[in-house]
């Protein structure tokens, strides 16, 4: 007999605000943390009489996170009331899209944990408002902050194609890369930027005919580790139904986040009919081919293909092309290499001193005073053995102090290594006489106390010595002296 084999289905709805400076139909500013109700007009209170206006710049973001998606983008999209009462939304219903979104028909590809491609089908992507924020107070009622109604919001569905809740935090992950990378959101998930509903159930299949659960909603998480947790508990909520003959009933259910448990709001024979209908006061919206095309060349290079590129044209290991990537320092790297560099020791270095420069000054990679090429005449003059390692990194700290050329600060500060036969034979003859008891350690037997010598010419060099070639010469004047 085989084992049974759990499949969970899992599909999102996801809203994503986007980064226009005012709302989707009025001029109200978008801010976040104001005062409550400072950012607020007729409009978006939805006031009799007052008229929408449609923003521009919001359908714009629209398209950029429909095309980064790769959904296609419909010449007629038309703007619908989907009606339901609620306190945070006092107009009675939200502007959305249902008959005629802006996009349909898109894909994200994501790694999964296991280093393995995996590609999630975009259903759609409409635009819409944003409601307004409530806040219960026990005792005292609710309050209510109108600011965030009428934000522009696009909601990104996906197809049931998740089946795990680790695919669908590396999904999100990889979504909000592309959100911020195309600034059609900048995604701050402590402002409720990225909201999610999951859409979950789970398939059995076994020695008899396929069975399955009715489909779970779990409404409104903001978190990608809310969404994590609540998945992993309806996935074994699912299981355990099936194991016990219970197909469940299709719900909407709430994420309890101090309990860490799901609940059932509302089963799917109650749910609102919304009575979609055409918005009156707003007419349908063309799209023309050119506006598609100019907001297609502001994507550029998505960050999944810029890791490849790095792993193909530089001989990176994806590991670096992701640090270089994810930290916003390729375009850095790339330059770095674009003037003479060896791209694997560039990466190295902008992984390591570079990287912990910016933490400890706290600045970013734009604000840094070392341009690239001077960072690979830097890595260059160590190739060539004209200063060491360790020096390097002390020169890199004044260049990133007052942005001068490394030469120069070489220079001036007679830092060059010293490579020069003579002399280092002249130190070691000096280093060997001064410590006849280690030498005779190292005589018999003892090859660390070579490593002691070799410090102490470095010391006399203040650490210009080239090392390798100090080891030679003492190696060399022991033998032959010793
Ligand atoms: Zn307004």
């Amino acid at each position: 007999m085989t084992a049974d084999k759990y499949t969970p289905l899992i599909g999102l709805e996801i809203h994503v605000a986007l980064a226009a400076e005012s709302k989707m139909f009025c001029r109200c500013a978008t801010e976040f943390g104001r005062p409550p109700n400072t950012q607020v007009c007729p409009v978006c209170l939805g006031l009799p009489g007052a008229l929408p206006v449609l923003n521009r710049g919001a359908v714009e973001l629209g398209i950029l996170c429909a095309r980064a998606l790769d959904a296609g983008v419909y010449p007629r999209m038309q703007f619908e009331r989907k009606n339901y009462h609620y306190p945070d939304l006092p107009k009675g219903y939200q502007i959305s899209q249902l008959a005629a979104p802006l996009a349909e028909d898109g894909r994200l590809s994501y790694t999964d944990d296991g280093g393995r491609d995996r590609e999630v089908r975009i259903r759609r992507v409409h635009l819409e408002e944003d409601a307004g924020k409530s806040t219960h107070r026990p005792g005292e009622g609710t309050l209510l902050d109108f600011n965030r109604c009428g934000v522009a919001l696009a909601e990104v569905v996906t197809e049931p194609d998740l089946h795990s809740p680790e695919d669908v935090r590396r999904f999100l992950e990889q979504l909000r890369e592309i959100l911020r990378h195309t600034g059609a959101s900048e995604v701050r998930m402590e402002e409720g930027e990225l909201r999610c509903d999951v859409n979950i159930n789970v398939v059995r299949a076994g020695e008899g005919t396929p069975e399955r659960t009715e489909i779970s909603e779990v409404k409104n998480l903001s978190s990608f580790r809310g969404v994590e947790r609540a998945l992993q508990y309806e996935v074994q909520r699912h299981r355990a139904a099936l194991d016990r003959d219970d197909p469940l009933t299709h719900e909407t259910r709430h994420w309890d986040e101090e309990r860490e448990v799901t609940f059932s709001a509302r089963s799917k024979e109650e749910a609102h009919d919304y009575r979609y209908f055409p918005d009156p006061d707003l007419l349908p919206v063309r799209i023309s081919r050119a506006m598609v095309r100019e907001m297609e060349a502001e994507i550029g290079e998505l960050p999944a293909q810029r890791r490849r590129r790095l792993e193909q044209d530089y001989g990176l290991s994806s590991y670096d092309a992701d640090v270089l990537v994810s930290g916003g320092l390729a375009g850095y790297f790339e330059k770095v290499a674009e003037e003479g560099a060896d791209p694997k020791e560039a990466a190295n270095w902008i992984m390591g001193e570079l990287a912990a420069h910016l933490n400890a000054l706290d600045i970013t990679i734009e604000e840094l005073p070392v341009q690239p090429g001077q960072l690979a005449q830097l890595l260059g003059m160590v190739d060539s053995e004209e200063i060491s390692g360790k020096i390097a990194k002390d020169v890199w700290g004044e260049m990133v102090e007052e942005g001068r050329d490394p030469g120069d600060i070489v220079q001036e500060r007679g830092l060059r290594q010293i490579s020069d036969d003579e002399q280092l034979e002249e130190l070691a003859r000096e280093v060997v006489g001064e410590h006849e008891d280690v030498v005779s350690d190292y005589l018999g037997g003892k090859e660390k106390a070579l490593g002691f010598l070799v410090g102490q010419i470095m010391q006399k060099t203040g650490g210009k010595a080239n090392p390798q070639l100090a080891n030679e010469k003492l190696r060399e004047i022991i033998s032959r002296e010793g």
